[in-house]
């Protein structure tokens, strides 16, 4: 069959499985039936539930505003789909085309989908993670069982780790007038994904909040009571915190472990892809009837060096997944690249937080609108003379513009003066990035590049 046969077939009464029923996995259907797909289409979850939102988690659901079973996405389309909940993929035969289930069962595909997303990294002392009151937040599961442990009035609760997750938890606890400490090994919240310089302002945020924040710490030690419930938290300055909720917000693992062994590029740093969303395999070759999609992809992206990048934004989930379902069942050259400009929004403390680009790659930073003290401002990220990123407090009508100049590599620091510019804002500053070899507590975009120890690969020299 030529290749445009072949597609024609597809669409018309081939198999296609997808691996991950969230958010990019739910929007990759929908476009694969919008699109023509009449095809037999499986979805396989691990989780019970179909398709729910996650962001309200650690807002609206902890706030007791919404409850867990109000999350649910909304559906664009009727997908005809089986579907597999409550069952995990456990294992990938790419030659036989076929996926393996934790129940025994196998289901076979003509193209694959995988949408697994990452999970909440856990304590890493087992026996800490496991005393009662220690919290992730990553699930539906997770948010409900917080939520009640929240209502019902602890005496305090101590958050690790100052990303944005953990913020925005800090945030919902202050909210119910809850004390709360947060530790954070870096210098300030959210430097992370944002840098030192605006990493301040978060932390002026959270303490005229009353947030106890505590910077430059680790946590070295959870203590219980006798009875199997936390009780404290032991600092690495020698301060110990009584706490009787903890929770754990270390950032998140990609969901791959399951594809050990299948020959696919898939490790700790996700499943790396091409711009078209086909996934590669383990030597670097392009697969044809493999896609990956959302918070467990990374792909290589032409605006910013064509590093690959691993985002964890819901926006970049969406557009992922459209593109690779998009993609397989189009003729090759009627396929589309995922170009997709990174943006994300948090809101915490009364403050809605948007960004775009990478921030996290600048060098520079100019508070182009607004102002620092004041706590609403738009500022601008910049790498090697171009402008590369922007964030906003409570300023985002901006973003658009700014996202502009990042789409078309204007130079940094931006020529041009803008109504609302402070003194403050005459000159660009270092953006403060700590080292990027040091992980920091929830970065939302990770440069992930090819890492050969992903894989060990012995090449043997022709003769
Ligand atoms: C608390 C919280 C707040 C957030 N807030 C924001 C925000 O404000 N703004 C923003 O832009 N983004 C936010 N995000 C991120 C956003 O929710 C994610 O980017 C989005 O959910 C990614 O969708 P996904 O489908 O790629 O992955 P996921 O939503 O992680 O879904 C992957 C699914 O695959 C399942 N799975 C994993 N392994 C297997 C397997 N082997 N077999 C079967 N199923 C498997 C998982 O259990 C999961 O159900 C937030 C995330 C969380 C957790």
């Amino acid at each position: 069959m030529t290749g445009d046969g072949y597609v024609e077939w597809l669409k018309r009464e081939g198999r296609i499985v997808i691996v991950g029923a969230s958010l990019a996995g739910l929007r990759a259907a929908e476009t694969l039936r919008e699109e023509g797909f009449a095809g037999s289409l499986t979805m396989i979850g691990d989780e019970p539930y179909e398709p729910y939102d996650r962001p309200p988690l650690s807002k609206q659901v902890l706030l007791g505003k919404a409850s867990a079973e109000h999350t649910a996405l909304p559906r664009r389309r009727a997908i005809d789909a089986r579907w597999r909940l409550g069952v995990a993929a456990t294992g990938l035969d790419m030659a036989a085309r076929r996926v393996r289930l934790a129940d025994g069962d196998e289901v076979e595909y003509d193209r694959l989908l995988i949408a697994t997303g990452v999970r909440a990294r856990p304590w890493p002392r087992k026996e800490e993670a496991e005393l009662d009151g220690v919290f992730v937040l990553r699930t539906r599961d997770d948010a409900v069982e917080l939520h009640r442990r929240l209502a019902g009035g602890p005496r305090r609760v101590f958050v690790i780790g100052a990303g944005f997750t953990g913020s925005e938890i800090a945030s919902a606890c202050r909210e119910q007038g809850l004390p709360v400490t947060v530790a954070e090994r870096a210098a300030a919240p959210l430097v992370g994904p944002l840098g030192g310089v605006i990493g301040e302002v978060a932390a002026r945020m959270q303490r005229e909040h009353g947030v106890d924040l505590r910077c430059g710490v680790m946590v070295t030690r959870l203590e219980g009571d006798s009875t199997g419930r936390v009780r404290a938290a032991h600092l690495s300055d020698d301060a110990k915190v009584e706490a009787d909720v903890v929770v754990v917000s270390l950032g998140a693992t990609r969901n791959t472990e399951w594809l050990a062994g299948s020959d696919l590029g898939a490790g700790p740093r996700g499943i790396a892809c091409d711009a078209g969303c086909r996934a590669f395999d383990f030597r670097g070759i392009v697969t044809d009837d493999i896609y990956v999609a959302g918070d467990v992809a990374r792909s290589p992206h032409p605006l910013f060096g064509y590093q690959f990048l691993s985002l964890e934004h819901w926006g970049n989930a969406v557009t992922q997944a459209e593109v690779a379902a998009h993609n397989m069942i189009s003729v090759s050259v009627d396929r589309r690249p995922h170009m997709w400009v990174p943006a994300f929004w948090s809101s915490q403390f009364g403050v809605n937080i948007k960004s775009v680009g990478v921030p996290s790659m600048g060098e520079e930073l100019l508070v182009a609108q607004g102002s620092l003290a004041e706590g609403r401002f738009t500022a601008v990220y910049g790498y090697q003379n171009r402008v590369i990123g922007a964030v906003a407090f409570d300023q985002s009508r901006w973003l658009q513009f700014y996202q502009h100049l990042i789409e078309t590599t204007a130079p940094f620091p931006p020529p041009f003066p803008t109504v609302d510019r402070r003194p403050e804002g005459r000159h660009p500053v270092p953006a403060d990035f700590p080292d990027p070899s040091v992980p920091t507590h929830g970065p939302t975009v990770t440069l992930s590049g090819y890492s050969p120890a992903d894989r060990r690969l012995t090449f043997t020299p022709g003769r």
